[in-house]
């Protein structure tokens, strides 16, 4: 229906990017790109009055995103060359050909396109061997410059080699080579390095892409810590999987947010003041970074508390007072990466039979059995918690008695 739209203004559509190459490898995806001949936003515009869609355009990038009426969406932009002013700016773009749009792309594995016309419908354009280097897993640059144009691509070339199970092609990794050697990527902004090394901690594969940078070395521009303990990052990293895949195995509904894991995991040898500073350089939301950093120091004490006896890993009332008030995030990432077994252990009970415990009764339950109203309400709310987890009371009939005695 886009297709026959855009044939009506005598314009051409294609769906393009990670969709096509998806489709082709039968892998799940929902993110519909559409590249137009002509006007994006117009075309937009033509098919939202016509289906009954609505359409959010982004006059200043000539892009429009199509909702549909039961949660689809499809992505819409005008196909652009791009001109990059110097190595690793910002490009600047201006309207093209659907040529020029497809070797502005990344990898040819992400340069194919399906053409959406009404006559040549699906027909698949393929200018670059996207479709050879699909089915031999390869993971290849569409020109020499490429890296030099936009170091990102190397953390995205870990990424999709990770993700596919591809391999990078020989000479897409001696440029890679050479753009780490030119010190390229560090002329990129935190925030973009940043956004591509979460998509990668996300994805599957997140361990053999960290592995791949550090060969690659590219950890140093993720901070410069890491290039002297490579090694340990990608162990460190790695343990976090394993214990990110354990937790998920348990079924609880307290789902973890796998980059922050990771994340902290490869910068855990740095201090936490350190680790705030880099937090910030990526520009990570201010909240974020200042919960990570807060729990990564409440981790060290809590592992300092465990070694040298002040909690003992068995007292299930200490180890819930300090882990309780710590991310689930960093309370995995401690698990991982602790060197003590008494810790190690202390974690894993307390993941698997305590954590979010809460009393049966509420504040106004308390008010009820004659509790005053005020302090004392909160203090007897912390009390029935620590029963609970102590093992005292399992019921809310059995808080009542210990109220009301
Ligand atoms: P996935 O959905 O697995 O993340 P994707 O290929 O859809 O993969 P996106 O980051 O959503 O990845 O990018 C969409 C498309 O935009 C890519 O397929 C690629 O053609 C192009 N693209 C994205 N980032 C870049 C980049 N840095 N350089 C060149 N092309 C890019």
């Amino acid at each position: 229906r886009l297709g026959g739209l855009a044939a009506e203004a005598g314009e051409r559509a294609f769906l393009v990017g990670g969709l096509v190459r998806d489709i082709i490898l039968h892998r799940r995806n929902t993110d519909v790109d559409v590249v137009v001949e002509g006007a994006a936003i117009d075309l937009g515009n033509r098919f939202a009055r016509e289906y009954g869609w609505h359409l959010h355009a982004h006059q200043r990038f000539g892009t429009a995103v199509l909702l549909g009426p039961e949660g689809e969406r499809i992505d819409l932009a005008t196909s652009r060359i791009e001109h990059y002013p110097y190595p690793a700016a910002l490009p600047e773009v201006e309207a093209g050909s659907i040529k020029a749009d497809l070797f502005r792309r990344d990898f040819t594995i992400n340069a194919l396109a399906v053409e959406l016309d009404g006559t040549r419908f699906g027909r698949l354009l393929d200018l670059f061997g996207g479709l050879q280097d699909i089915r031999q897993g390869t993971i290849r640059v569409l020109h020499s410059l490429s890296f030099v144009e936009d170091p990102t691509r190397i953390l995205r070339a870990a990424r999709f080699e990770a993700e596919l199970a591809f391999q990078i092609d020989a000479q897409s990794l001696r440029l890679i080579r050479n753009a780490v050697d030119l010190e390229l990527p560090a002329r990129l902004s935190g925030h973009r390095l940043f956004r591509e090394l979460r998509y990668l901690l996300e994805a599957g594969g997140a361990v053999e892409g960290v592995r791949r940078l550090a060969g690659l070395g590219m950890l140093r521009f993720v901070h410069p810590a890491l290039e002297a303990e490579r090694d340990g990052a990608v162990e460190r990293v790695e343990a976090g999987r394993d214990v990110l895949d354990w937790y998920r195995l348990l079924f609880r509904e307290e789902a973890p947010v796998r980059w922050k894991v990771l994340l902290t995991l490869l910068l855990w040898k740095l201090p936490p003041e350190e680790l705030g500073d880099a937090l910030t350089g990526f520009e990570v939301r201010s909240r974020d970074a200042h919960r990570i950093t807060g729990d990564r120091r409440r981790a060290d004490r809590f592992e300092q508390a465990v070694i040298g006896g002040a909690v003992r890993g068995e007292d299930p009332a200490g180890v819930f007072e300090h882990l309780e008030r710590i991310s689930l995030e960093i309370v995995l990432a401690l698990m991982a990466v602790t060197g003590h077994a008494g810790v190690r252990e202390a974690i894993s009970h307390y993941i698997q039979h305590l954590r979010g415990i809460r009393g049966a009764l509420s504040g106004s339950d308390l008010i009820e059995l004659g509790v005053p109203q005020g302090p004392e309400v909160g203090r007897w709310l912390e009390r029935l918690v620590r029963a609970r987890v102590r093992g005292e009371v399992n019921s809310a009939e059995e808080e009542r008695e210990l109220v009301v005695r």
